[in-house]
């Protein structure tokens, strides 16, 4: 039940962020320097800090906050990159979001909420293609309620295509009374994401006219309510293009501050989507404060270094050549291969694109992604270790911990794709391209007893095996 948002305050300062923004100009380049070196040295920025980087106008000290974020991505976090893909399960909505496809008052997209069967033909989908995580995606209706959340998160998990099956599922969807989270949660999920879209409240009242999302503090304390709940791994994000990117940068950062200073764990994961042209979608076209590439490549680069346990997520919403130049700066998580109509994974048909929320800059098929990450020299994984074995908090895990990556995420992004190989899921351009990638990994790794638990469990997914992780 929704409560009254009354007694409830926002954590956004907008005048101090608007000060800091004004004022954190003209820094020197030794100031500008030290700050990415504290960031290399393993600690969060302030915004104070932040602003200082993001007024950084000097073309060799943008370089030099390019360069930090890529050093600080290669050291700590190493080659490999998540792969996911969203499963859209209904686009029913009440409420008027002037950015989205979805929203109620628009005529022009077709409405539609996958049965059950439809469900289990998508996730079949998935699955024959090799994928292993999902985030499963709804908009804001009252068919869509917690407890159909949690059944379809359920009916996801029970289904088995040969030795393929989904083993982790984060959810997108509106923000939930904490009763709400605790049902989802039973289901077994991984992230519960929300979006504020726009720290900024006039912009906020502006584009979210009607309906439930128009209440700005229930949303912004969203993810209290799930930390509440006992969900303590949840994903925030802003909707890049409503107001100026630098605030919202920002406040990302604060909402951060806040989970930790509340919760004492941060977000699992930051989202930074740039606003997609969307069926009978005008403000799309011209969104209020576009974000160019070089501005959303600073963000992102700002960002990393602000937060460097926390894991970035960069959508099949920008182009190929934008995300193969990102991913460098320290993005974590990728989607592959996705599809955001209704049922479009499975029914190909031409009406799909009208159920879509909004069209994707990457297009490419999941094989084509992963063949492209190898021969760049990245390692892809399909890993749930950590959730499932409650090593929660992973994110900050694999920056904490010495080792951990080595330990844990390279063997098990090594292991999760060899058995994606081995399944026969990769065209055989790309499995000779996987297989060098895996071939390069093993060369790598020094000699140890590590490495000879890790050929032992290559072996075991070899001769038949199935979902082995460290
Ligand atoms: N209905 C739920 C909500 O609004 O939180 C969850 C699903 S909504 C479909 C997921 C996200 O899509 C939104 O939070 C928003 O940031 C993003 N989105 C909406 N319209 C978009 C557009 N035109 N381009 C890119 N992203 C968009
Ligand atoms: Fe509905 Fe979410 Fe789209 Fe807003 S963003 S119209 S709440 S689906």
């Amino acid at each position: 039940m929704k409560i009254d948002t009354k007694n409830l305050k926002s954590f956004i300062p907008e005048n101090e962020i608007n000060n800091l923004l004004k004022n954190k100009v003209n820094s020197d380049k030794k100031e500008v320097q030290d700050i990415i070196q504290k960031s290399l040295d393993k600690n969060r920025l302030n915004p104070d800090e932040m602003a200082v980087l993001i007024n950084t106008q000097d073309k060799d000290l943008i370089e030099e906050i390019y360069e930090g974020a890529r050093t600080l991505k290669e050291k700590i976090y190493g080659n490999r990159i998540v792969l996911f893909a969203p499963l859209y399960v209904g686009n029913d909505c009440i409420n008027d979001c002037q950015y989205c496809g979805f929203r109620s008052s628009n005529q022009d997209v077709l409405r539609n909420t996958l049965e059950m069967e439809e469900l289990k033909n998508e996730v079949s989908s998935l699955v024959q293609k090799g994928h292993k995580r999902l985030i499963m995606v709804y908009g804001e209706h009252p068919k869509y309620n917690p407890e159909f959340i949690a059944e379809t998160v359920r009916a996801v998990y029970a289904q088995k295509v040969d030795n393929g099956e989904i083993r982790r599922i984060n959810i997108n969807a509106a923000p939930l009374d904490i009763e709400g989270y605790k049902t989802v949660k039973a289901a077994d999920i991984g992230t519960y994401q929300i979006f504020q879209e726009t720290y900024h409240q006039e912009t906020y009242k502006k584009m979210h006219p009607r309906g439930p999302k128009s209440d700005y503090l229930w949303r912004l304390h969203g993810l209290d309510r799930a930390m509440e709940a006992g969900i303590d791994d949840v994903g925030i994000g802003a909707l890049m293009g409503l107001h100026d990117w630098r605030f919202e940068t920002m406040s990302l950062l604060y909402h951060t501050m806040h989970l930790e200073e509340k919760y004492n764990v941060g977000p699992h994961t930051i989202s930074f989507p740039r606003i997609e042209p969307a069926i009978g979608t005008k403000l799309c076209d011209l969104p209020p404060n576009q974000v160019s590439d070089a501005d959303f490549k600073k963000l992102v680069a700002i960002l990393r270094l602000a937060v460097p346990y926390t894991g970035l997520i960069l959508t099949c919403r920008e182009k190929v050549e934008l995300r193969n130049e990102i991913i460098k700066f320290g993005v974590s998580q990728i989607d592959a291969g996705s599809s955001i109509g209704i049922g479009s994974y499975s029914d190909k048909n031409s009406e799909s694109h009208k159920k879509s929320q909004f069209v994707l800059g990457d297009q490419r098929s999941l094989d084509d992604t992963i063949r492209e990450l190898c021969e760049a020299n990245f390692i892809p994984s399909f890993c749930t270790g950590c959730y499932r074995l409650g090593r929660t908090g992973e994110h900050f895990m694999e920056f904490a911990v010495p080792g951990f990556v080595k330990r844990y995420c390279t063997p098990n992004a090594v292991l999760t794709f060899l058995e994606y190989l081995e399944d026969g899921y990769a065209s055989s351009a790309t499995l000779k391209s996987g297989l060098a990638q895996i071939a390069r990994e093993l060369e790598n790794m020094p000699e140890s007893k590590g490495k000879e638990n890790l050929i032992d469990r290559m072996n075991k997914i070899k001769a038949g095996e199935r979902d082995l992780y460290f």
